[in-house]
């Protein structure tokens, strides 16, 4: 007989359906239509059903119930929402985590995984290198889309070869195998290629192999720390500028053949390349921002809409640090906002001591090296830091430093601001808004 593991019920909500069948917290639900309950998802999905089986063990009994409902209507059942993150099976030649300093450092950063749950819940990229050809079928049968899957490249040899999974005994599924499987069974994938310049300069061969199968790709260039491979080399302007020159041509051809340019460059690409950054409308739907595609296109619209609105007062003198990324960004803007208001903006640009120069977002610099590089400069009556620049949850920096260590370090009011075009317009430099 099959052996369901199954999922403690923690709670029955009373008005639900579970409750008039007699289900009660302490039960365990056992599995949906044959199938073991493995998490919570599981049981998201079928609450969205209409017609299903669910077993429940209720002490020694195990009971097989029918259910027949609208897909709107509630079970009402209360199970935990944790689902343990699943480490990588992978030792990637550019894994960041492998390069970050031994320092105190945010220990999400630390986190190795790679677990296709997080992905559709979070969108956290995974290389599906540990998924098995049950659980993609699972994630078919449950809908888990769309999922964002690391391609790096779709050549076998090469991506094993990157991951750094060659000798392993087990060696890792045929991605582009597993990418057509999903599509036919409705999932939407979200690709991205981290490029490595010398390892995978096979974009072209890639992009043939999987643009049928997915919805979007980014390109994205390898983040180096100073304690990086020494095998793996930085993106250099030649570099970005063969794999804009790549990116482009797809989008063209395939604007044209699907009505999306399917495929697009971080915009850190563009400024290595000393290329302008496509405009807003070239990014669609921008559904691969939070992986830096599209940020600063992003951001200009939203500020110039938002300045133009506003009918604010001089915000005096004031200062914004940032990464090396954003400062031509920043200080433009800063200096159209001075214009229309008047007071005097200085943007610092900040080198990062703590991972290595050649680490230029904003979001990875340190409160220690804020501190070294702005004491004894002229800030005004306020500092303006992005918020990407602290951990999720609290006002300290990924070194430890706290936002009020800073603030006494520097002798200044530090103000933290949301990363985007409107805000800087409406909380940073504090102006009323018309409407
Ligand atoms: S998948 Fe690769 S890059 Fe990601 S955590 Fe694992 S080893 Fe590092």
């Amino acid at each position: 007989m099959l052996q369901y593991f199954g999922m403690e019920i923690l709670e029955v909500n009373e008005n639900g359906i579970a409750a008039e069948l007699g289900i009660a917290a302490g039960d365990e639900l056992l599995a949906f239509d044959g199938f073991s309950v493995t998490d919570v998802l599981d049981y998201d999905y079928y609450n969205s059903c209409e017609n299903f089986t669910m077993r429940v063990r209720s002490g020694d009994e195990v009971v097989d119930y029918e259910i027949e409902k609208y897909d709107y209507e509630d079970l009402g059942l209360e199970l935990s929402r944790d689902i343990p993150v699943r480490s990588c099976r992978n030792n990637c030649v550019f894994c960041f985590v492998d390069q970050l300093p031994r320092e105190e450092l945010r220990n999400t950063l630390r986190v190795k995984d790679d677990d296709y749950r997080h992905s559709f819940i979070f969108g956290n990229y995974v290389t599906l290198t540990n998924v098995t050809d049950r659980e993609l079928e699972r994630i078919i049968r449950i809908g888990l889309s769309p999922l964002y899957v690391s391609v790096h490249t779709s050549n076998g040899e090469l991506r094993s070869k990157l991951l750094g999974t060659c000798g392993q005994k087990t060696p890792i599924p045929d991605i582009k195998a597993q990418l057509k499987k999903l599509h036919g069974g409705g999932i939407k994938i979200h690709a991205q290629i981290v490029y490595c310049p010398t390892f995978n300069d096979d974009l072209d061969e890639t992009i043939t192999d999987i643009y049928p199968y997915t919805q979007s790709l980014a390109v994205v260039p390898v983040g180096l720390t100073r304690n990086c491979n020494p095998l793996i080399k930085k993106v250099d302007k030649a570099s970005a500028q063969k794999v804009i020159a790549v990116v482009e041509k797809w989008q063209k051809k395939l604007l044209a053949e699907r009505g999306t340019r399917y495929v697009f460059a971080a915009d850190e690409l563009y400024l290595k390349a000393e290329k302008e950054i496509p405009p807003y409308e070239a990014y669609e739907d921008f559904s691969q921002i939070e992986n830096g595609i599209g940020l600063i296109a992003a951001f200009k619209h939203d500020f110039e809409f938002a300045l133009d609105k506003c009918d604010g007062e001089s915000a005096g003198e004031i200062s914004i640090a940032t990464g090396e990324s954003a400062y031509p960004l920043i200080c433009e803007c800063a200096k159209k906002t001075q214009e229309k208001l008047g007071g005097k903006i200085r943007v610092y640009k900040i080198r990062n001591d703590f991972f290595g120069e050649s680490v230029t977002v904003a979001g990875l610099i340190v409160g220690r090296d804020i501190a070294a590089q702005l004491k004894g400069k002229p800030l005004g009556h306020a500092l303006i830091l992005p918020r990407v620049m602290l951990r999720e949850t609290c006002d300290v920096f990924l070194d430890g430093m706290t936002l009020s260590e800073l603030e006494r370090e520097l002798g200044v009011k530090i103000k933290v601001n949301q990363p985007d075009g409107e805000s800087f317009v409406k909380e940073i430099i504090g102006v009323k808004q018309n409407g």
